[in-house]
């Protein structure tokens, strides 16, 4: 039908688009009151940008990516998210030039081939912000503060953050096979998901959301006690600083994320009143995805 949009489309119509503005407006505001200047990159990149970036045997790559080739016979992808777009920017115009840190911020449409559902778009619209080169710790806090900030400020009050370090390079893979080890005698119960990232990627079997698959994460080991000291360290100290600035957080072993580039400290907000799709804002550092895209 010529007069309907396509599945897991909408559009924006004007009686709505005054409260689009009002978010933009905050995120604007809060984003500028943090110091985060905004960035526009392409709606589409180079297919491989985001193999590289979100990396294969995420759902992502192998299952959602709007993937086609153009005219001249490239590999072209929509976005499915923005941030391995924004180090690409970062790279390619050079802007750690004169100081090494560099906050941006973006808002748009990102593209997942995804089944929709209750608040599941295959173009949707979100709001992010990146830290670039900074270690310190403080920076992974400021961005959590800013989400919370944000939130808070669109009057969201039964808000929940979660918060988890998924460790380093040095350490995961000894969790990877803590975890593996764990799991080895109960693949056969578990679904076809986890069986086929029982190899590629056993962190994300924690991840799973099928339901009989569940009870089998609870006695899972935990990531926090395989975290190498700097991992740990730097966990403790993202803590710390939330505790003082009066943010509550829980801590949760088995938020993994399902991104591959994150390093460290992994966090998610919930809003209860959305009930099972209540997750409205998530992220984490990413230490190794310059050096991955600047390859
Ligand atoms: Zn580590
Ligand atoms: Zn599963």
């Amino acid at each position: 039908m010529l007069t309907n949009a396509p599945r897991g489309t909408k559009d924006i119509l004007p009686d709505t688009v005054g409260e689009w503005n009002y978010i933009e407006g905050k995120i604007r505001e809060i984003c500028g009151r943090y110091g985060f200047e905004e960035i526009r990159t392409p709606l589409f990149e180079h297919t491989e940008l985001f193999h590289r970036g979100i990396g294969e045997g995420t759902d992502v790559v192998d299952k959602e990516m709007y993937t086609f080739e153009d005219r001249g016979g490239r590999s072209i992808t929509l976005r499915p998210e923005n941030t391995a777009s924004v180090v690409r920017a970062y790279l390619q115009n050079k802007l750690y030039g004169d100081s090494s840190l560099v906050k941006l911020f973006y808002i748009g449409s990102m593209f997942r081939y995804d089944r929709p559902q209750a608040g599941r778009m295959r173009e949707f619209h979100q709001f992010g912000v990146e830290s670039l080169g900074e270690e310190n710790p403080m920076a992974d806090a400021e961005i959590i503060m800013l989400a919370v900030d944000f939130l808070q400020s669109l009057g969201l009050k039964e808000l929940k953050l979660s918060l988890n370090s998924v460790g380093c390079p040095k350490c995961r893979p000894v969790y990877r096979k803590v975890l593996q080890d764990y799991f080895r005698d109960k693949l056969d119960d578990l679904c076809e998901d986890c069986q086929d990232r029982f190899e590629r990627s056993p962190l994300r079997i924690l991840d799973c959301k099928v339901d009989a698959d569940k009870p089998y994460m609870a006695d899972a080991p935990k990531i926090t006690d395989c975290l190498c000291d700097e991992c740990r360290e730097h966990f403790e100290k993202v803590q710390s600083y939330l505790t003082n600035a009066g943010i509550e957080f829980e801590l949760d072993p088995r938020l993994v994320r399902g991104l591959d580039y994150y390093t460290k400290t992994a966090f998610e907000i919930k809003y209860a009143p959305l009930g099972a799709q209540s997750a409205v804002a998530g992220g984490g550092r990413y230490d190794g995805l310059i050096e991955e895209i600047g390859g």
